[in-house]
Formats: structure tokens, C-alpha cells, sequence
């Protein structure tokens, strides 16, 4: 009896395994397609003063449009993405068409920094930080307005290539950022020796407000000591704005602003604004 039941779980087991295999591989197919169709394209989610709410910049979020499952989500994707490698290609797509945006907001006149997510694969592709460096004269863009987001799990040391990556990126006039802050295992020794410019607070630590908001009164403080600029990530209630606001956080991005919307209504948004000034 117990042997039989076992057995039936093992073989429930490899099925499970199979069909993980199987799922993973189409989905690599897909991708592999994608890259060769240009099914990829960017939102951009607006990053805004908690004062006078005027967008400051933008964060480009990719998007995969499929041709049979519509638009997919980066969680959906950039996992396998990365497993596989092909995040090297996809993520030169991203900064090419970042760095094509931030000149194109020049010409219009709308400029703000934009930033965009580099995963940590891409930090020990030798490729990517010379594809970098030749970006402003390929496209004009500003280096100095265009921030790199990326995780925690870059500072501990364990991605070949990470620091001296980082080191040249900046040199070359990127903003570093450490994306969402609070969730990974930061240590905070690495953190001093990095060139980091900015940290953005996890949207999980919104919920924290609501009880006093010491871990983000924590995080804000370190910040300054490192003298990182801060955004808030999620921030989805005017409450949490108006807390935020005046505990000297001066930028946040959350769906009570806006939702990542396509670049176009992005661009519109930028014009409005300017038109409001001038008015
Ligand atoms: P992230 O960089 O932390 O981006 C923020 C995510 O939070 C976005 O999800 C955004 O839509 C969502 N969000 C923004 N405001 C709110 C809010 O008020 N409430 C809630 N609940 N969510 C909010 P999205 O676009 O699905 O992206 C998910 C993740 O995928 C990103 O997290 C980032 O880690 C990754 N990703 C996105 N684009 C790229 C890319 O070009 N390259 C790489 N390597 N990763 C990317
Ligand atoms: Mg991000
Ligand atoms: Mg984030
Ligand atoms: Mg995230």
C-alpha cells in the first residue's frame, strides 16, 4: 500500500518536472522569436514630486507583446529570460531605445531622467558596459539622465565582473540605483564601496506607513548618510503621498500617479505639463 502510493507520487513528480521542462523550453522558443520579430516594447511609469506632483522622470518597464497572449508582463518572462541569456540581447533592446528616448525628450524639449532595469546577468557580459559607453554618441542621449536600476543582489559580491562593471558605468556618467530596496540581503558594508547614486524603497514597506513608517524613516536616513537620492516605489494611497512628503521624501511612483503607460502617452504627458507652466 505505502510502497504503491510512493510510487504513484514519484511518478507524479516526473510528470510535474516534465511538463516544467517542456513549459520552459517553449517559452525559450517564444522568446527567441521575439527577439527576431521586435514583439518587445517599453511603457514608462512616471516618477513625481511628493510636493508639487509634477512628473520628475520615468521609469521604462518592458513589455512583450505576443501574438497570441497579448501583452505579457516582465515577471511572466524575465526570469526565463535570464536562465537562458538571452536577457543580453533583450536588454540591449532596453537601453538602446532608453537612451533613443532621453535624446528624443531633448529635441522636444521635455526633457527628464529617465531609468531603465539592468539584471545582473548583464553586469558579466563584457559586451554590455562597452554597448553603454558608446550609447550618447550613438544616440545622443545624456548618461547623466539616465539612471541604471539594480537589485541588492548585485552588492554581495557574487557576480563576476559586478564592481568593475558598476565602476565603469558610472565613469562613464550613468546613475547607479538599488532597485527594490529593503528586500534582498543588502550588506550594508558593500553598499558604502559601491558607486551608488540612488536607492528606491520597495512597495512593501508602503504598508508600513500606516503604522508609523520607522523602517521607511530608517531607509531615508541611511540614504542621506550615503548621500543617495530616494524614491518611493508602490505608493498607491494619498495618505501615503502626503507621509512621504513630509518626512523629506521628495519622489515617488505608484499607481497613484500613474500606471506605466505606452511611450507616446508618456510624451503627452511631458507636453502637458510644459504647456500648464507656460501658461
Ligand atoms: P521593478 O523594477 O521594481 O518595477 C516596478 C514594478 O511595480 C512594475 O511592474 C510596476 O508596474 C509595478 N508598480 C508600479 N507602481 C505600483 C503600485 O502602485 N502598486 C503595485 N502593486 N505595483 C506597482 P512590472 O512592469 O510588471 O515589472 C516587474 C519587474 O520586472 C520590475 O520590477 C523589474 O524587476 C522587471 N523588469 C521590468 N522591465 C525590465 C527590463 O527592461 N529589464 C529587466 N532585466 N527587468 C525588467
Ligand atoms: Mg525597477
Ligand atoms: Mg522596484
Ligand atoms: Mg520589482
Amino acid at each position: 500500500q505505502a510502497k504503491s502510493e510512493r510510487k504513484n507520487k514519484c511518478v507524479r513528480y516526473k510528470e510535474f518536472m516534465r511538463k516544467l521542462r517542456d513549459k520552459h523550453m517553449s517559452l525559450k522558443k517564444d522568446l527567441e522569436r521575439a527577439i527576431r520579430e521586435n514583439e518587445f516594447l517599453l511603457y514608462y511609469q512616471p516618477i513625481a514630486c511628493t510636493r508639487t506632483q509634477r512628473v520628475v522622470g520615468a521609469e521604462a518597464l518592458l513589455r512583450w507583446q505576443h501574438p497570441e497572449k497579448g501583452l505579457v508582463s516582465p515577471d511572466d518572462f524575465v526570469p526565463v529570460a535570464e536562465e537562458t541569456g538571452l536577457i543580453n540581447e533583450i536588454g540591449t533592446w532596453v537601453s538602446r531605445n532608453v537612451a533613443y528616448m532621453q535624446s528624443g525628450l531633448k529635441l522636444l524639449n521635455v526633457s527628464v531622467p529617465l531609468s531603465m532595469n539592468v539584471s545582473p546577468k548583464q553586469l558579466s557580459d563584457p559586451t554590455f558596459v562597452a554597448r553603454m559607453q558608446s550609447l550618447p554618441k550613438e544616440t545622443g542621449c545624456n548618461a547623466n539622465d539616465i539612471s541604471l536600476e539594480i537589485t541588492e543582489s548585485v552588492l554581495l559580491g557574487d557576480i563576476p565582473h559586478a564592481y568593475e562593471s558598476l565602476t565603469k558605468l558610472k565613469a562613464a556618467g550613468y546613475r547607479i540605483v538599488i532597485d527594490d530596496f529593503g528586500t534582498g540581503y543588502s550588506n550594508l558594508a558593500y553598499l558604502h564601496n559601491y558607486p551608488i547614486d540612488g536607492i528606491k524603497i520597495d512597495r512593501m514597506f508602503m504598508n508600513d506607513i500606516a503604522t508609523g513608517g520607522a523602517i521607511v524613516k530608517l531607509i531615508l536616513s541611511l540614504a542621506s548618510a550615503l548621500d543617495a537620492s530616494v524614491v518611493a516605489e508602490g505608493v498607491e494611497t494619498v495618505e501615503q503621498r502626503a507621509w512621504l512628503s513630509e518626512n523629506g521624501c521628495n519622489r515617488f511612483q505608484g499607481f497613484l500617479y500613474s500606471k506605466p503607460v505606452p511611450e507616446q502617452q508618456f510624451i503627452d504627458m511631458l507636453q502637458a505639463q510644459v504647456r500648464v507652466a507656460a501658461m
